[in-house]
């Protein structure tokens, strides 16, 4: 389970918002898609935007909100990373769900690759798919290769969310069509979350390496620590970071080592390990494809 990036003060805030006015926006948003659906029944192949079920007032601040999370709910990249902006995303799809259109537990940050790929999913009657801010441990679920950093699935809701998101989860460059202004095609690259992943593999692999002959304990630990801070929940690629640092035999060849060094620091180091192991979708002992020593 990931926290969300927004505070219990400003959620009990906007709560108080969407009780005061919820009639009025679930009757705004139900016009919005009725509108849609005549529009369509009558052939009409432009629609309004997708927007338009916000207030326009309301529409920053909402961003704002949503925005405090600054990664993607399913693939943990931020938008620099090659996810474009974060779209506002409903877990329980705002058509079947009309009460739910402005809960603000129902609105996931996802990036445009995932919210395209989650579109058809319909989480009727509660889940289909992951909900990563719902689920206590994602480990139950999900499964992170270290040897290929893809991403499989081992329980039926695990299973259905790489289904259904293996478009975006587990593919590492694609090629979107984009036009070049005068009618022709453009085709942009796109970098995927495998290839975020690649690169983070190779940058730890490449680094754990130079760290291997340092033996002063005091380094060492600050070395160490630093790398379990990429851990963090709030920061991009977390479950990629923790599985490929707390269960890799180069890191903890080194953490062995502060421990013969610096029993108290070893310690320290170990406490912050336990807490960070956390995040990561690679079972214990599971140490393939990381560089032995
Ligand atoms: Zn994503």
């Amino acid at each position: 389970m990931i926290p969300r990036g927004y505070s219990s003060a400003e959620k009990a805030e906007y709560e108080v918002w969407w009780a005061k006015n919820q009639d009025m926006l679930v009757t705004h948003f139900t016009a919005y898609r009725n509108r849609q659906q005549s529009k369509r029944d009558q052939g009409a192949t432009v629609l309004d935007g997708p927007d338009q079920w916000i207030p326009r007032n309301k529409r920053a601040e909402l961003r704002g909100i949503i925005a405090r999370d600054a990664k993607c709910a399913y693939c943990e990249r931020t938008p620099n990373e090659g996810g474009g902006y974060l779209e506002i995303e409903h877990f329980l799809p705002k058509e079947t769900y009309p009460d739910k259109v402005f809960e603000l537990d129902n609105l996931l940050p996802a990036c445009k690759q995932c919210n395209t790929c989650k579109g058809a999913v319909t989480n009727r009657g509660g889940s289909e798919i992951l909900n990563p801010y719902w689920e206590e441990t994602l480990q139950a679920h999900l499964l992170m290769s270290l040897e290929d950093v893809r991403l499989s699935g081992i329980s039926d809701l695990g299973k259905t969310t790489v289904a259904k998101l293996g478009g975006s989860l587990n593919v590492a460059k694609s090629l979107t069509r984009t036009g070049d202004g005068n009618g022709g095609n453009v085709f942009e690259e796109i970098r995927g979350a495998l290839f975020q992943r690649q690169k983070i593999k190779k940058q730890v692999t490449r680094d754990l390496e130079s760290y291997r002959h340092i033996n002063q304990p005091g380094a060492l630990k600050d070395i160490l620590c630093n790398l379990l801070s990429r851990v963090s929940p709030s920061e991009p690629m977390t479950a990629t970071w923790s599985s490929l640092l707390t269960q890799n035999t180069v890191f903890l060849n080194l953490v062995q080592k502060l421990r013969d060094l610096d029993a108290g620091a070893g310690e320290k180091v170990v406490e912050l390990l336990e807490e960070k192991s956390f995040y990561s979708l690679c079972p214990r002992g599971d140490q393939k494809g990381m560089g032995h020593s």
